[in-house]
């Protein structure tokens, strides 16, 4: 085979000791480390033969010369707080190690690499790619900020960011996007499956839900004359669950994944209280109605304790089809390569989720063992790594094919 898996997973590690934390990686968008591992992909793809960028979003963006027709290949490579070494990295050296093995083969594929900036959301979820596909931004961008506080703009000119611009999606040049991914979750390790031939991506929404109250002596206030901010998020958080599961569909998750309370002292009744709620599911009918089923209860509680609640939605995200004659392609490489494979469903956002907007896309996932991700136990088998160039670069030969 074509995929060298020394080089392959020596560029792995090589991206991995870039903001190293622990046996995972701390590289949140922007950050130095995340923009030191651009730097570096960006030297990578120049050796490979790509004319690498660095553009205006941060994403690197490598184009093979001499080609004018192209499959684009590619994912991120900023990484949640403290997060794992494969989420998003993978698929950029995969696309990296598949350019290399088609220069190799000789032939007149082309295909371009790029890792996009921010898919995790460190200021604006999908920030790189949506920018890649020339969505407009400049309303969001002004008003992100990170939890710390920073805002996109103060990160982006500490990066030395300019407004260069960052559209290069090409309908002309890009035949097709490919992503390849871990899985993120456990069923192909619990299935003994190789390879995951991914048919979409679920869709979600996040909203923050501010409940205000008063603070008060929490010693001196009798309990029927509060106005309790953190009572009516707990009550909250706990119905909202039971409610979730039972509006939802079989395969609905829900998750509340951060809650703060203010002024946050043993003595005081929190006078304000401030969670993320977020749901997930394919069918954009069952997210409306998970929509209505959080207001509701949010009311409902606030009511209880005397408060008011806002909420605020800060992320609406459609679900995403996979191009299905794609979907075909990856099928039949896998078969083609003696790879086990099963058709599913993506239970996290990707970048592919953006590209398939505007290109033929499709993704295939490697087993995550133990379904550990976003976490720096986060892993995967360097066989099934290799695997997955392969059924990957198969692919992608198969669609230059015809
Ligand atoms: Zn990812």
């Amino acid at each position: 085979m074509p995929i060298r898996p020394d080089r392959l997973m020596g560029d792995m590690r090589a991206l991995a000791a870039i903001g190293r934390f622990e046996t995972g990686v701390h590289r949140p968008a922007f950050s130095k480390d995340d923009m030191a591992a651009r730097q570096w992909l960006r030297g990578k793809m120049d050796e490979a033969g790509l004319d690498a960028t660095i553009d205006g979003a941060g994403n690197v963006y490598g184009r093979v010369r001499g080609r004018t027709r192209t499959v684009l290949i590619g994912s991120h490579s900023d990484t949640v707080p403290y997060g794992g070494w494969l989420d998003g990295a993978m698929g950029v050296i995969v696309g990296l190690e598949v350019a290399r093995a088609v220069a190799e083969m000789g032939g007149k594929l082309g295909v371009d690499v790029v890792a996009f900036q921010d898919e995790e959301g460190t200021f604006l979820p999908f920030l790189g790619s949506r920018a890649f596909c020339g969505e407009d931004l400049t309303a969001e961008m002004t008003a992100a900020t990170s939890r710390e506080h920073v805002t996109l703009a103060e990160a982006m000119t500490a990066a030395g960011l300019s407004g260069k611009p960052a559209k290069h999606v090409d309908t002309a040049r890009h035949a097709a996007y490919f992503e390849a991914h871990i899985e993120q979750g456990p069923r192909l390790e619990a299935e003994g499956i190789d390879i995951g031939v991914v048919t979409g991506i679920v869709g979600g929404k996040t909203a923050r839900v501010v409940f205000r109250g008063e603070a008060n002596h929490a010693g001196t206030t009798p309990m029927a004359m509060r106005r309790d901010a953190g009572a009516a998020a707990l009550a909250f958080g706990a119905a909202v669950r039971r409610h979730i599961a039972a509006a939802g569909a079989a395969d609905t998750v829900s998750n509340i994944g951060a809650i703060r309370f203010e002024p946050g002292a043993s003595n005081v009744v929190p006078g304000l209280a401030d969670m993320v709620v977020q749901v997930r599911d394919t069918d954009p009918a069952v997210l409306a109605r998970l929509d209505a089923v959080i207001r509701e209860t949010a009311q409902a509680c606030a009511a209880e304790f005397s408060t008011t609640v806002e909420i605020v939605q800060t992320q609406d995200t459609p679900p995403a089809i996979m191009t299905p004659a794609l979907v075909d392609l990856v099928e039949r490489a896998a078969v083609e390569l003696g790879a086990t494979h099963r058709r599913m469903p993506s239970g996290a956002g990707h970048d592919a989720m953006v590209l398939s907007r505007y290109l033929p896309s499709a993704m295939l996932f490697v087993p995550s063992i133990g379904g550990r991700s976003h976490h720096v136990s986060e892993n995967t088998a360097d066989a099934d790594i290799v695997r997955g160039a392969e059924v990957l670069l198969r692919a992608v030969t198969l669609f230059a094919a015809g």
